[in-house]
Parts: structure tokens; C-alpha cells; sequence
């Protein structure tokens, strides 16, 4: 056994299956093992590393940043924090403010409370319900996991707190919503239940009866923003304007960091709500030159080609395989493969490993892509070539 794999037996919690691979270094969509084997990534860690491994850009940000300051608390102004936010707004197109916390969970945690005290000072009756998805993935603090519509998940933690109800599906919301129903959250693209893309018409049908009943809309970001599914949110390639939305995954190219933005700019006041870590020099730098890179990226037309590209050869792919695969689904570079044998799941997983390309599972019967956006043609070619040796040797 290699010294990390015995220390990980050792100290670390067993609460990942983890894959028997040791990564010591990256650079765009290539990774490369303690064995000096080369890799594909098609799973950017989990939609995270949207720029790429060691991206130089944000490399040289963060390393200039640190040098001066990385951390100094929110009891000050902290100028990249502010930046970010400039940056995440104007990106957005909505006329909204923002809060810095550490990860997609904290987001969600932040965009419960916003409703929550929302809730409490609208209306007649305290508001409190939020309503969430059959399927869906907020997060696994207490209260997200909670939001998270997946029973299967509540098992061992409870008690949890009130007021999540779950939809089975869009059509369901409405005859769900009472006058303590305060919110409904929901992803446009439903990541970890199956890369699982909600219908346009009717969620701007949805957005459009919640606006005239005075109930907000969240909409969990923090796997679709920031560029993954072709514009900085996937409520931009939906067309609605939510009250709250969340982000996390891809805004910091793997630097910890969470955001929730609202258009309620009056609902919190100081001492409602906070974070130690959350907003510091360091992560919010890194997301101001991501949101820089993928900027300009946009502008370019260089997203929108390579995402072209991505699902040409995905298509090709899933065609020439038709034994296993019965239909490519997704939106931008948030894609997936529904596999005939939810069985074989694993094994494609493993095989292209072995293979050289990572790949991830999402839902039952789902092979999920989330590559870097950045990736190159080269780097598609190569990663499908080992993803068809994979699959031919199931
Ligand atoms: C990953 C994810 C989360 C949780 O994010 P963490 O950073 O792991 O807390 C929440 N919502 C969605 C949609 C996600 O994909």
C-alpha cells in the first residue's frame, strides 16, 4: 500500500468509496498518477476546476494575492470580495447583491435563511416552507440535506428542521404551496440526481405563478452557473429571474468558496448572517480571474465551439454504442449518458479509468461529464479514444 493510501485508512473518515488513484499533478483537461500514468479528465474534480488543472492565470492571481494578504476577516473591506461580487452581478445581468461563504451547501444554508427571515417580515402569517425536488441535491449540512429531496439520504441524522416539502415534479408545485410556503428551490439541471434538465416552458410558467403569489424562487447554481451549461447561469439560458441563487462548484477554478446572491438586498442586517473564512483574499481573487478567463473565453466564441465539439463527439460516441447507452442528455458542458444497465455503471467508470480518462456517475443509470470548459480538442479526442477502449472491453 502507497504511505498516502495507509495514512488515508489510518486518520481519514470513511465516508468516500474512493477510487484507488493517487493524482500528483494537472495541467488543463491532463492529469498524472503517483505512476507517472496520463489521464483525461473529463469531470474537472467534480465541475470545479472550470479552468483547467494549475491554471497559470489563476495561478499567478492567487500567488500575487497571497503574497500580500490572504486573510484578514469580515469585520474589514476586503477589495477582491468586492470585486468578485462587481464581477458575479454584472456576469449575471440581475440587479442583485451577494454573500461569500465557503462551499455550495453554505450557499444553499445562506439562501434558506434569506427566505426564511423573508418569511418572517412579509406578510400576515410567518412564511417558512421551502419546496424542493424529488431527486434533487442542495448539499449535506443538516438543513440541506433536509432540503435535499432524497429520502434515502434522512436516514441516521434526524431530527431535522421543518418546512421542506418535497414536488415529485414541476407540474406538482403548485398544488403543494400553502400560505406558510415561503419558497421553492430547485436546480435547472439536476447534477448529482442524473444530469436531469428541467423543461424551459415550464419552469418559466413556474417562475411566473411564484412572482404573482409573492413566493420566492431559488435556484441551486452551484453545479449549472458559472458558464457550464453556455452562459454564466443556467437562469440565463432559462430565461427567468430568480429572487436567490446559488453558486459554488466552478467559480473559483478549486479554491473553497460559495455565493449567494439575491435580489432582496433589504432582508439581512448586520449580525444575521456570517462567515470566518467565507469572502477572503484569497478565494475571492481566484474567482475574480476565473470569471475573467471565462469572460473573455465567452466573448470569444471559443465556449460555444468547444461545447459544440464536446457534444459532437459525445453524440458519435453514445450512436457507436448503442448497446449501452440509450440517449445523450444536458445542457453546455453538463452532459451525460444514460447507461441501458444502471449495473454497468461502475464498470465503465473503472474501465476508463484503467483506460485513462475520468468519467462520473450521477443518479442510477447516468454517466456524467462536466469537463473543463477550457479543454482543448486535442484533450476531447484523446479522452473519447480511451472512453471507446473502455467501453469495447466491457
Ligand atoms: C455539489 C452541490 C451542492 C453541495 O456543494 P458542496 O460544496 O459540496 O457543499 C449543492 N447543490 C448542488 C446542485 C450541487 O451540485
Amino acid at each position: 500500500m502507497s504511505n498516502t493510501k495507509e495514512l488515508d485508512k489510518k486518520y481519514i473518515l470513511p465516508t468516500y468509496a474512493r477510487a484507488d488513484v493517487e493524482f500528483v499533478s494537472g495541467s488543463g483537461a491532463r492529469l498524472v498518477d503517483v505512476n507517472d500514468k496520463k489521464y483525461i479528465d473529463f469531470a474537472s474534480g467534480i465541475g470545479v476546476v472550470s479552468v483547467g488543472h494549475a491554471n497559470k492565470r489563476v495561478n499567478d492571481a492567487i500567488t500575487k494575492q497571497i503574497s500580500q494578504l490572504t486573510h484578514t476577516s469580515n469585520l474589514y473591506y476586503i477589495t477582491s470580495q468586492a470585486e468578485a461580487a462587481k464581477k458575479i452581478v454584472e456576469s449575471s445581468g440581475y440587479d442583485m447583491m451577494c454573500f461569500f461563504g465557503n462551499s455550495g451547501a453554505e450557499a444553499n444554508e445562506g439562501a434558506i435563511k434569506i427566505a426564511r427571515k423573508f418569511g418572517e417580515k412579509d406578510g400576515e402569517v410567518k412564511r417558512y416552507k421551502v419546496i424542493t425536488l424529488q431527486n434533487s441535491f442542495h448539499g449535506r449540512t443538516i438543513t440541506t440535506l433536509k432540503s435535499t429531496g432524497q429520502e434515502l439520504m434522512h436516514n441516521y441524522f434526524g431530527p431535522y428542521p421543518d418546512g421542506f416539502v418535497y414536488a415529485n415534479d414541476i407540474a406538482q408545485v403548485e398544488s403543494l404551496l400553502d400560505n406558510h410556503t415561503v419558497a421553492v428551490m430547485i436546480e435547472l439541471v439536476q447534477g448529482e440526481g442524473g444530469v436531469e434538465p428541467l423543461d424551459k416552458e415550464r419552469i418559466q410558467a413556474l417562475a411566473k405563478m411564484l412572482k404573482e403569489k409573492n413566493i420566492l424562487l431559488i435556484v441551486d447554481e452551484v453545479q449549472t452557473g458559472v458558464y457550464r451549461t453556455g452562459e454564466f447561469l443556467a437562469s440565463n439560458v432559462y430565461g427567468i429571474e430568480p429572487d436567490i441563487i446559488t453558486l459554488a462548484k466552478g467559480l473559483a477554478g478549486g479554491v473553497p468558496i460559495g455565493v449567494v446572491m439575491t435580489s432582496l438586498k433589504e432582508v439581512f442586517s448586520p449580525g444575521d448572517h456570517g462567515s470566518t473564512f467565507g469572502g477572503n483574499f484569497l478565494s475571492s481573487r481566484a474567482a475574480c480571474e476565473v470569471i475573467d478567463i471565462l469572460d473573455e473565453y465567452t466573448k470569444s466564441g471559443g465556449l460555444k465551439e468547444i461545447t459544440e465539439y464536446f457534444n459532437h463527439k459525445l453524440q458519435e460516441f453514445c450512436n457507436s454504442h448503442k448497446e449501452v447507452f440509450t440517449s445523450k442528455v444536458g445542457i453546455g458542458l453538463m452532459c451525460g449518458l444514460r447507461v441501458r444497465d444502471g449495473d454497468t455503471l461502475a464498470k465503465i467508470i473503472s474501465n476508463a479509468r484503467d483506460e485513462g480518462v475520468i468519467v462520473l456517475r450521477a443518479g442510477r443509470n447516468t454517466l456524467r461529464f462536466l469537463p473543463p470548459l477550457t479543454i482543448t480538442k486535442e484533450e476531447i479526442d484523446e479522452g473519447f479514444i480511451s472512453l471507446n477502449n473502455a467501453v469495447t472491453s466491457l
